[in-house]
């Protein structure tokens, strides 16, 4: 290979790499946070459907999709934008806003897409560290974001750690930041959430025009795969969001499948339901058998203070866990996975 002479942004060249949830042939995967079982055949029959016309190119603006959502969430068709994924919406969103060197204050430990989207983005990141229970600080946030920031990122429920901000907090945040500062609400996994004081910030787009709520297909709606996601917010940030984005990138198939599975309510509401039953049995035996386990409102729990020779148990059974500097993450699987996982727990701290 002769020499590279091109030179890389010293930014990209510090970007920290993103590292997925580790695979093995045969082990069950707990360490990515997906939906166990596959979508309902509604769902994967209309994305077959879809690919008859793979041909052709993609609704660009995913007219029927967007129709869908807006209705779902009452608001206009031209506050929703789709993208491949939420990781590819936030980068657009941070690239739509950030000049070079414009601070971007966000949560740490937090989804780690974070840190190498806003260096990417030019912007230059704030993180403000969790709680000792894993939640958003939220007053350091807030005094963090009145230094100047261009945008103040939540993810609620935080991954990896579990809990979510109540409603009043998010409402608290944004009436206390600057309307020229954008409040992005990652809201990946808020459809887990049970704890009724948690609700989504999307009723606080129509006063605020600066909040933004980011939304995937990956989590609830078992379609990691597929890459589709969807912004939420006001028409001149969806618009500039949709200026940046790469034309097409969500395909017929993606947006097919998205929309059967917004239309199978039900069967996403089941799925949903059998994964918070299952986390709740799970956290309820972890602690009884005396483990410390973060609050968690997501399809994914805490273990803080676990570490490499925990993480080695569960690969001894077969099961893949996340293991990060504060502690293990272990997404819900299906039953027998979750009690192949309480063995080694019992076990491991017996
Ligand atoms: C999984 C996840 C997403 C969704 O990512 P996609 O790109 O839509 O698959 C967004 N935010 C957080 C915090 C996540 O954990």
């Amino acid at each position: 290979m002769s020499e590279l002479k091109v030179p890389i942004r010293p930014a990209v060249r510090a970007l920290p790499r993103y590292a997925p949830g580790k695979s093995a042939e045969g082990a069950v995967k707990l360490s990515s946070n997906e939906m166990p079982l596959p979508p309902s055949a509604t769902v994967t029959e209309a994305m077959r459907r879809a690919l008859e016309a793979v041909n052709r190119y993609p609704d660009l603006t995913a007219v029927a999709l967007r129709g869908a959502i807006a209705v779902r969430h009452g608001v206009d068709p031209d506050q929703v934008c789709i993208g491949t994924g939420s990781s590819a919406l936030l980068v657009a969103a941070l690239g739509a806003v950030c000049e070079p060197g414009d601070r971007v204050v966000y949560p740490w430990r937090s989804f780690e897409s974070y840190p190498i989207a806003i260096p990417a983005s030019h912007g230059v990141g704030v993180p403000v560290p969790l709680d000792s229970e894993g939640r958003h600080d939220v007053p350091g946030l807030i005094e963090a974001a009145a230094q100047g920031a261009r945008v103040l990122i939540l993810c609620s429920p935080n991954n990896p750690t579990g809990p979510a901000l109540g409603f009043d907090a998010i409402e608290r945040v944004v009436g206390a930041v600057d309307p020229s500062t954008l409040v992005l609400v990652d809201e990946a996994y808020i459809d887990f959430a049970t704890d009724p004081a948690v609700a989504t910030a999307i009723p606080l787009i129509a006063e605020h025009a600066n909040v933004l709520v980011m939304r995937t297909f990956s989590k609830a709606h078992g379609l990691a795969g597929a890459r589709i996601g969807y912004a939420i917010g006001h028409p001149g940030l969806i618009g500039a969001i949709q200026a940046v984005s790469v034309p097409f990138g969500v395909s017929t198939a993606a947006q097919a499948g998205a929309l059967a599975s917004l239309e199978d309510e039900a069967g996403v509401r089941a799925a949903v339901a059998e994964v918070v039953a299952e986390r709740e049995r799970v956290v309820s035996a972890l602690r009884a058998f005396g483990w410390e386990v973060s609050d968690t409102q997501a399809n994914f729990f805490f273990l803080p203070g676990a570490g490499g020779p925990f993480v080695a148990a569960c690969a001894d059974e077969g099961l893949l866990v996340r293991p990060f500097p504060e502690g293990v993450r272990v997404s819900i699987g299906d039953r027998e996975a979750n009690d192949r996982l309480l063995g080694v727990a019992r076990d491991f701290i017996a």
